[in-house]
Parts: C-alpha cells; sequence; structure tokens
C-alpha cells in the first residue's frame, strides 16, 4: 500500500465524529463558506505542512541546501522591514515532515519544526535587543525559541503554569539556546493570572499564547468522552483567556506592547474576549498589523474584513498554515 495512502487510512480513522460536528455547527454560523475550505485542511492531515525554523545559535552548514534541494523556500520575504537578519525559516507547499531532531543533552538542536503561522504572533510583537520580555504561557516553547530568533532581549520571562509541560518547556530552552543568552531566560511555573500582580508595569513586551480549544488536535480525540468534557468546559476558557490577559495588561510598562494569540477559530475565545478587554482598560491602543499581512500574504490566507489590529489565518489546501488568531496593542500611560 503506498505510503500516502496507508497513512491517509489510519489518519481519517482517528477523527472524533462528535467535535467535528460541534466544530461544524458553530463555525458555519460564525464563518460561513469559509469553514467548509477550513475543514477540508483540519481534517486531511496528510495535507497538512510543517516548516522549518532555523537556529541561528547552531548553524548547520549543508542545512539550507538540503532544504532547498527538497522544495523548500524561504517562509518570510526577506525584505519584510519587521524581519531581523537572522531569522530564517523555510516552507513548502508540498505536504510532508522534515525529519525531526532528538534531543541530547548537551547539543544544541539545528531547527525547530512548526506551523509556520504561529511565527506572527512572534514577529507582530517586534522584540527588540535589550527588552524585557514576557512569555506568559511559553510551553513547550515554540514561541520563545523564535522570540531568541529574532533579537537578544535584556530579559526573558518564560512562563509555563503546567508542570509537566513546563519541564518540556526547560528542555526546549536547553536544546536550542547556549550559554551566554541560555542566562538572560527565567523559566517560571506561575499562573500567569498572577504576574500582572506580582510584576506590575515591568515589561517591554508581552505575548499571550493563550490556552484555547486546539482546533487541529481536538479534532483528533483519542477518547471521545473526553472531547465531550472538554466541549462542555470550553466556556471557562474564555473567563482564563481574559484573566490572564488582564494580567499581561498589567504587567506591561506605559507604552509597552502586547501581542494575544489562539489556535482556534471560536469567537468567543477570540473577538469576545478581546473587546472585554478593551471594554475594561481605557489606556488600550490598538496596534496596526495589516502592514505584516500585506507582506506574507504570498505564503498565509487571511479571513478578510478583520479590523486593523487583528489577523485570522486560515488554512487552506497549500497553505494549510494556521488556524492562528492574534491580536496587537500597546499600553498608553
Ligand atoms: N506558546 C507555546 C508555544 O508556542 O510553544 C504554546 C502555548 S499553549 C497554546 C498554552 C499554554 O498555556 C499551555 O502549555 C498551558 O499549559 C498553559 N497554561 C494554561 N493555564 C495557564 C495559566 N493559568 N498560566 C500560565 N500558563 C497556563
Amino acid at each position: 500500500v503506498p505510503l500516502e495512502k496507508a497513512a491517509k487510512g489510519k489518519l481519517q480513522k482517528q477523527i472524533c465524529q462528535v467535535v467535528l460536528d460541534h466544530f461544524e455547527k458553530q463555525y458555519t454560523a460564525e464563518l460561513g463558506d469559509a469553514w467548509s475550505r477550513v475543514r477540508d485542511v483540519l481534517t486531511s492531515p496528510w495535507c497538512w505542512q510543517h516548516a522549518v525554523l532555523l537556529n541561528r545559535f547552531s548553524p548547520s552548514p549543508g542545512l539550507e541546501s538540503s532544504l532547498a534541494g527538497q522544495g523548500y523556500h524561504p517562509a518570510f520575504p526577506a525584505a519584510l522591514p519587521y524581519l531581523p537578519a537572522a531569522f530564517r525559516c523555510y516552507s513548502r507547499a508540498a505536504p510532508g515532515r522534515f525529519p525531526a531532531q532528538k534531543h541530547q543533552p548537551g547539543r544544541l538542536k539545528e531547527y525547530y519544526l512548526l506551523n509556520a503561522a504561529s511565527l506572527l504572533p512572534v514577529l507582530a510583537l517586534e522584540v527588540k535587543d535589550g527588552e524585557r520580555v514576557l512569555d506568559l504561557c511559553a510551553a513547550p516553547g515554540g514561541k520563545s525559541v523564535a522570540v531568541l530568533q529574532c533579537a537578544c532581549p535584556g530579559y526573558f520571562h518564560c512562563n509555563e503554569y503546567d508542570d509537566l509541560r513546563s519541564r518540556w518547556l526547560e528542555q526546549t530552552i536547553e536544546s536550542f539556546i547556549p550559554d551566554p543568552v541560555i542566562n538572560l531566560i527565567t523559566v517560571s511555573k506561575l499562573d500567569g493570572r498572577q504576574i500582572g500582580d506580582l510584576q506590575p508595569e515591568f515589561y517591554d513586551k508581552v505575548l499571550v499564547d493563550a490556552p484555547c480549544s486546539n482546533d487541529r488536535s481536538w479534532l483528533f480525540s483519542a477518547d471521545p468522552q473526553r472531547a465531550v468534557l472538554r466541549l462542555m468546559q470550553r466556556k471557562e476558557l474564555s473567563c482564563l483567556q481574559f484573566q490572564l490577559l488582564r494580567s499581561a495588561v498589567e504587567a506591561l510598562r506605559p507604552g509597552g506592547s502586547l501581542v494575544y494569540s489562539t489556535c482556534t477559530l471560536s469567537r468567543a475565545e477570540n473577538s469576545d474576549v478581546i473587546n472585554l478587554i478593551l471594554s475594561s482598560c481605557s489606556n488600550v491602543v490598538p496596534v496596526d498589523i495589516s502592514g505584516m499581512a500585506r507582506g506574507v500574504s504570498q505564503e498565509f490566507t487571511f479571513l478578510s474584513g478583520m479590523q486593523q489590529h487583528e489577523l485570522l489565518v486560515l488554512p487552506e489546501k497549500g497553505r494549510a498554515w494556521g488556524p492562528i488568531v492574534l491580536w496587537s496593542w500597546f499600553f498608553s500611560s
């Protein structure tokens, strides 16, 4: 049996019908026609793509030519004004996965495999050398690693509440970041909702990559009973997201900026949370990120009709990135 056919058969069986039915109802109402195109990609894992983010701290001589030989090209146009010179990420339209590198103590990895759209929140944050940066919900650490490909913060706080995932985060950082840069990083296991009180007005930049209903992985829940429970508890996520976001705003210094992102299409976890924050914090000012969207429109499909400070990446065949939703603001005094 051809490999792709075998993979297709195996993966198709794993779709969790109760989740698909729930999404079908909700997202048809929220996204209209766009949902059926997104559904086709999300339910076809053999079409999924992976991008390869190179680790500037562990350059590998033959890697870029090997990627080019396999049809990979730079995922982001080099001319984009917010793209740091050292930042290298490759993607290709064809599905399939570049081999992952195993964790080997004492040895840095050369690249990180990820959904290319998950880099957009990091790029929108525009971290500069020397800044104080907080990654409020950081495990497994993909965006923390990406931040460090863009700049060298003066202080970088990576937080993860869950014990197990926090260890995973530590391992990711050890695998990608060498001395002395690693000494700029503090990993904590705090409830992100408390950081605003603990470190008020401290950070130049805060990333809130919030816990959310992860549309891609929920569709493949192995345990339907657990999936039903998760769907029932979905409403509680909006409350957690709002509290995390409020804490993040409190942790920002006046003039600092913040990006909120999720990997769900759910309005309750996106624009509803944002609208609640905007109505409860008068000193939060939206940042226009439409220029970034125009700059990367070759690689990503965005939902049209969004405001200038919000982006929603819709997965499409051949550009199967997302779903990722992001917002950007700065905090005025
Ligand atoms: N930013 C990560 C990356 O790019 O690799 C992914 C983050 S994931 C979407 C959200 C994370 O938030 C999960 O690891 C989850 O355990 C964590 N989390 C959940 N509740 C939290 C809380 N109250 N405070 C901090 N982190 C929390």
